[in-house]
């Protein structure tokens, strides 16, 4: 899956230097010159990770980083910052804030990439798992299969990638809007109903033999995978 970077950074050739290191390792980069628009293109996009410079015209990169962790949609999104002073009390102010990391200016690009690397790694550990088990259900992404209390199943590109989505974060409720950009991509005109198709189809792919409905309508909000629903 391409993870989409949010740069927050107004100085052109800081964000340029980052957008080229991240675009040629595969990522998808968005980027806002200043704090608002930032902000803006968090909650729109909602990226998987954000690198946010201190140091912004208008609304700081702590105020950003503060408003985004109080935004339910934005507040488990990683944040790298990046940041020009050293002192001690500042880097631990930026962690109280709510930043996940911070590089130090001037930084090396590779370092962000690593920085970046390590915190999706941490916010979805299937990115560099090759398999991801949940209660009995057990998804293997090299070979591309799934199965249930080992009982292979079979699942069209839709329901694997919605399934993926749902299992990497086990209990959260994901909006059809939500669904649709993560399986779909932002892209594809797909309307809300087709999610509920395909939810339809891998829930009856999953409830093979006597397993349980693992996974949960929440009446208008969307669906979870979860254990005890
Ligand atoms: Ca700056």
């Amino acid at each position: 899956m391409e993870h989409t970077v949010l740069i927050v950074e107004d100085e052109p050739a800081q964000a340029e230097v980052l957008s080229y290191n991240l675009e040629s390792a595969g990522f998808r980069i968005m980027i806002a010159v200043n704090g608002e628009e930032g902000l803006l293109l968090a909650q729109k996009n909602v990226p998987d990770a954000i690198i946010l410079d201190w140091m912004l015209p208008g609304l700081s990169g702590i105020e950003v980083c503060r408003k985004l962790r109080a935004d339910p949609a934005t507040r488990d999104i990683p944040i790298l910052m990046l940041t020009a002073r050293g002192e001690e009390e500042d880097r631990v102010r930026g962690i109280e804030t709510g930043a996940d990391d911070y590089v130090l200016k001037p930084y090396s690009p590779r370092e962000v990439m690593a920085r970046i690397k390590g915190l999706l790694r941490r916010a979805n550990p299937s990115l560099v798992a090759e398999t991801l088990d949940y209660c009995d259900i057990s998804m293997d992404f090299v070979q591309h299969k799934v199965s249930r209390a080992g009982q292979g199943i079979h699942l069209g590109p839709i329901e694997y990638k919605l399934l993926k989505t749902l299992l990497e974060k086990p209990g959260r409720v994901f909006s059809r809007d939500r669904l649709l950009d993560l399986v779909w991509g932002r892209e594809v005109y797909v309307e809300d109903r087709t999610v509920d198709v395909h939810i339809r189809r891998l829930r009856k792919a999953l409830n093979v033999g006597n397993g349980k409905d693992m996974i949960r309508t929440v009446r208008g909000e969307g669906y979870a995978i979860d254990n005890d629903k």
